[in-house]
């Protein structure tokens, strides 16, 4: 949603904002308008479907009556959570619109689209006064979320936070099978716009209630669909939701970072655009309301105290209420960190304002059912002191009477404090441009002579997205900036120093603070060049962006225990761009101009030729330019070379039979700087297809090849999808395609990708049919528990013996050694080693390797206790440390560097030592193994390791990481020749939620070479 439609009311009635109406009585401040008719049907039903009478609330246990407006029975045919009724989206937003025609009170937006292209709404209810003049009360809001529109005057302020009426924004359903909140909200629309409560009134008056009752359109009408199919099949198993969204899953509600989803997009745009206060995200996982906005440490670090303080006052208050009314199991402390701003409701607290989410108890459905809870959920704690029950029969009625309770507690607060959350608002859009000169840093600098500037600018755009503003330098400048960035952290015993590992946990591999740190180099002067990019911290959404490109620490110690998501994100660091961290505030006085528009890279052809070359240095878009011009004749350079004055990297395309227009436009629209020359440079070349790619995926879990699917698709590079069971059913995959990608399934074993779930009971039908029109339209079967199965493993095998390329990545690595795809590759179990959701430093190994092409010798990844790797010359050989013999000298004569001498004969030559052996090599092959050598993997025939994790002094880039010396040095990125195709073995996850752009062209370089890995390959005889 870019604008709001202007609201023209004829006969507007003129209230004061902030007039409550009637007054709320002290002593029964939820007490009903005793002159309002209540709808004694429909009361009568919301009786009969909450199964106890403490599972409700004197806000919600009566519909008022009204004469005008439907009540959700008319869009239901039944009450809101009504056993058995779970309503579409579109009947949601039907219901929506007839209030809306009802009632002055109700506006509906259409606030964008799905990827699957429905609508997403947001349906806005005040007071006819309020609705009447939205458009000055969010110019007022305007000026409070930007301060510098006033000059930060606080009287002006306060003169505005009396006038305005702030907007409480409740977003539904972005979990699928959390099924209960459309409905909830469908009621809470109709009581705001209907009941004359006292407590109703003061809400209506002075607050904009803002709701988007359905945030993940597509996976709710698939889940829907689900539920109809069970409704239809009561006896049966039904199939679980592998699809939610287009893309992901769960991770939908991980996106506020690198705003890939159309939902999160759409979201934060009707947020900022509306000036909202809070972002309010109804989930169900917890009984029955746990109130997340206490939650638990640790707390992002960047957000304004501010805010942490509302986040006690508002959390504290809720339980507070919601106890005194009697419901059981309302709780606010606990689980939850709030360390990750990837939660939809974290845009409110990166953006100035308060961010909530309930966990409600839902059913995953609309069957009343006998629950019963486990020890954790009901045992009394100092935060729940009216804990859940251990058993108690649950209906989805009950569910939305704790969801509109609590909001209705909330909105009543809010409304109270109006004035109070207002002015935090204000105080904390301006500390956060403050904050250039007070905590700082002052800017995030960009350099303008980055090699690669169109991953550079796609990092910017995602700053634009989250609504920062970006300038441009138009000339050099000079500011002082720190010096050599030294080691976050030491090991106390580097054990690849030593050649020992630390199986027996003796070795000290706690990685404690060491005395000895390198002292930081003192601050430096440094001149950026004109076209510096300068994301300036004196702005009001300053903090996502010190969020997003400031480094992360998680102490191992930590109290917490059990990080909720990621812990470490750094963003610079994820796509491979160079950002400087600058807190000299001078950096503010550089001249500078605000970018307009959507920032791009300048692209295009310069000089004459019909030879093109593009330099390769790992920018994602060059593979859209493969895909781009498919019947062109594109080759790499195996080597660097100059030509037309330039310095191209190994790898660099060069580019014959394409027009210089076509490609002029192309490479304008992508960035990327092209070079036509007149001459064919002299440099080793082989030709790059474009390859034919399948992504496969199981039935299991769709979560994170999701994001694999979407990474794609943004590149523009063709794919076709298909699932284990298809490779099951053809004998000859190698005939339709040349890589088949892998990606994580994120949960099962290697077994469970062959066996599938399991084959009890009955058939579990994906597909699209007249009951579940909104199945199987990404993928379908008729059965979703076969897994790929032994013919499948074996029909996957073939693929790569006749030359085609599979890539596996973090848990299908697992897989693919497992069943042997993979010869003289070993996984070594971890012992303690623990990387949440982490930044780490790789290496390069090999960069005559057509994978490292672009790359420089180190590489930030992001990676979550992927598998510890090594390799071996050896079939059957162990990989990793210690291969290459112990060179320390057995007890004897003489000092520890003499030879012993056996006594009685004459001294002997010293045996010749065995060369040191890194973590990430194999051990050479002995004389004593050549023997009958049956076991030798022929020499093009060896794992290859491309890239390696870095030393264990400066593996921790951003996040958690503990006993980091188990993977360090150990082998990231590994190239299995097998007959003629290969196997690429990922350790980390290079796709990860539109965060690691910076690592997607490992994979990329890995599909387009995929019939030339062996290109700049070294062979060892030993
Ligand atoms: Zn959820």
């Amino acid at each position: 949603m870019r604008r709001i439609a202007t609201v023209v009311l004829v006969g507007v009635v003129v209230a004061l904002t902030g007039s409550t109406g009637q007054t709320q009585s002290p002593s029964n401040p939820y007490a009903r308008d005793p002159k309002q008719p209540i709808d004694e049907a429909y009361t009568k039903k919301m009786k009969e479907y909450t199964t106890a009478a403490h599972f409700t609330s004197p806000l919600v246990d009566y519909l008022p009556a009204s004469k005008t407006v439907p009540t959700p029975q008319a869009a239901l045919g039944d009450v809101a959570g009504a056993p058995g009724k779970l309503p579409y989206a579109r009947e949601v937003y039907a219901y929506m619109r007839m209030v809306e025609k009802a009632s002055p009170r109700v506006k509906v937006y259409t606030i964008g689209r799905t990827e699957e292209d429905r609508e997403m709404i947001a349906v806005a209810i005040s007071s006819e006064a309020n609705l009447a003049k939205l458009d000055e009360n969010r110019a007022r809001l305007a000026k409070l979320a930007d301060p510098r529109t006033i000059s930060l005057n606080d009287a002006e302020a306060d003169k505005l936070v009396d006038q305005s009426v702030p907007v409480y924004y409740i977003t539904g359903t972005i979990h699928s099978p959390e099924t209960g909140s459309p409905t909830a909200l469908m009621e809470l629309v109709y009581r705001l716009a209907v009941d004359d409560s006292p407590y109703i009134q003061k809400i209506r008056n002075r607050i904009v209630t803002l709701v988007t009752p359905v945030v993940e359109v597509d996976g709710r009408d698939r889940q829907v669909d689900v539920y109809k199919w069970h409704l239809a099949n009561p006896d049966k198993h039904w199939p679980s939701l592998i699809y939610w969204g287009k893309y992901v899953a769960h991770d939908n509600n991980r996106d506020a970072m690198a705003m890939t989803l159309k939902l999160t997009q759409n979201v934060l745009n009707t947020y900022v655009e509306w000036k909202a206060q809070v972002l309010h995200d109804l989930h169900e996982s917890v009984a029955y309301l746990y109130d997340n906005t206490v939650g638990d440490g640790p707390y992002n670090a960047w957000l304004d105290p501010i805010l942490t303080d509302e986040w006690q006052m508002i959390g504290w208050h809720n339980v507070s209420e919601m106890t005194k009314m009697g419901m059981p199991g309302v709780f606010t402390h606990g689980t939850f960190d709030t360390w990750t701003p990837g939660y939809l409701m974290f845009i409110a607290a990166t953006h100035n304002g308060i961010s909530r989410l309930y966990e409600t108890f839902g059913n995953g459905g609309a069957d009343t059912l006998e629950r019963t809870l486990g020890p954790s959920d009901t045992a009394r704690t100092w935060y729940k002191q009216n804990p859940p029950l251990p058993k108690a029969k649950w209906s989805q009625r009950n569910n939305n009477n704790y969801q509109q309770t609590g909001l209705l507690v909330s909105l009543n607060h809010f409304a109270d404090n109006k004035n109070l959350f207002l002015k935090n608002f204000y105080l904390k859009s301006k500390r956060s441009i403050l904050k250039a000169k007070t905590e700082g840093p002052a800017a995030y600098v960009f350099p303008g002579d980055d090699p690669r500037l169109g991953p550079q600018a796609d990092l910017l755009r995602i700053m634009q997205l989250q609504g920062c503003e970006v300038s441009r330098a138009t000339a050099p400048f000079t500011v002082m900036v720190p010096g050599r960035k030294r080691p976050a952290r030491e090991t106390t015993n580097d054990a690849s120093a030593s050649g020992r590992n630390g199986a027996d946990g003796s070795d000290g591999s706690q990685e404690k603070p060491s005395g000895e740190k390198e002292k930081p180099s003192a601050p430096e002067a440094r001149t950026f060049p004109a076209g510096t990019y300068v994301l300036r911290m004196d702005q009001p959404y300053s903090r996502i962006a010190d969020t997003l490109l400031d480094y992360q620490y998680w102490a191992p110690d930590d109290p917490q225990r059990n990080p909720y998501d990621d812990t470490g994100w750094t963003f610079g660091e994820l796509f491979n761009v160079k950002v400087v961290r600058v807190t000299d505030p001078k950096v503010l006085d550089a001249p500078m101009e605000a970018v307009k528009g959507v920032l791009t890279a300048p692209g295009g052809v310069n000089g004459t030729g019909s030879i093109f070359a593009v330099n390769h240095n790992a920018d994602p878009s060059l593979a859209t330019l493969r895909y781009k011009f498919k019947d062109a004749q594109f080759a790499v350079a195996e080597e660097p070379f100059d030509a037309a004055g330039q310095k191209f990297n190994r790898g660099s395309f060069i580019i014959r039979g394409v027009a210089a227009d076509a490609l002029g436009k192309a490479a304008t629209e992508l960035g990327l700087k092209v070079t036509a020359l007149a001459t064919e440079p002299t440099v080793k070349t082989h030709a790059i297809k474009a390859p034919r790619v399948a992504v496969m995926h199981t039935w299991l879990n769709t979560q994170d090849e999701g994001w694999w699917r979407l990474a794609l698709d943004q590149l523009a590079v063709p794919f076709t999808y298909i699932s284990t069971q298809n490779v099951s059913q053809d004998a000859d995959l190698r005939a339709k395609f040349d890589v088949i990608l892998f990606p994580p399934v994120g949960r099962g074993s290697a077994q469970q990708i062959i066996n599938g779930m399991p084959m009890y009971g009955n058939a579990l039908p994906w597909k699209k049919t007249e009951l579940t029109p909104n199945l199987g339209t990404l993928d379908s079967t008729d059965d979703m528990r076969p897994g790929m199965g032994w013919q499948g493993m074996s029909n996957l095998q073939k693929f790569v013996r006749d030359g085609g390329l599979l890539i596996t990545v973090d848990d299908t690595v697992n897989f693919a050694i497992q069943y042997g795809f993979t010869p003289g590759v070993s996984v070594t179990p971890a012992q303690r080693l623990k990387i949440t959701g982490a930044v780490l430093r790789s290496k390069m190994v090999d960069a005559a390797s057509p994978i490292a092409y672009g790359y420089d010798e180190t590489l930030s990844i992001y990676s979550s206790d992927g598998p510890i790797l090594g390799i071996s010359n050896m079939i059957g050989g162990r990989g990793g440390r210690g291969g290459g013999g112990d060179t320390r000298r057995v007890t004897g004569r003489g000092t520890p560097d003499d030879a012993d001498q056996p006594q009685g004969r004459a001294p002997s030559d010293p045996l010749p030592e065995d060369p040191r052996v890194e973590p990430w090599q194999a051990a050479p092959i002995r004389d004593e193994q050549l023997r009958n050598g049956i076991n030798i993997i022929p020499p093009a025939q060896r794992p290859r390791v491309v890239l390696r994790y870095g030393d264990a002094r400066d593996l921790l880039v951003s996040g958690l990481l503990d006993a980091g010396t188990e993977i360090a040095q150990r082998p990231m990125v590994v190239d299995v020749p097998v007959d003629k195709g290969h196997v690429v073995l990922f350790s980390n996850n290079p796709v990860w939620r539109g965060e690691t752009q910076g690592s997607y062209f490992l994979v990329l370089n890995a599909i387009l070479n995929f019939d030339n890995l062996d290109a700049g390959r070294k062979l060892d005889s030993r």
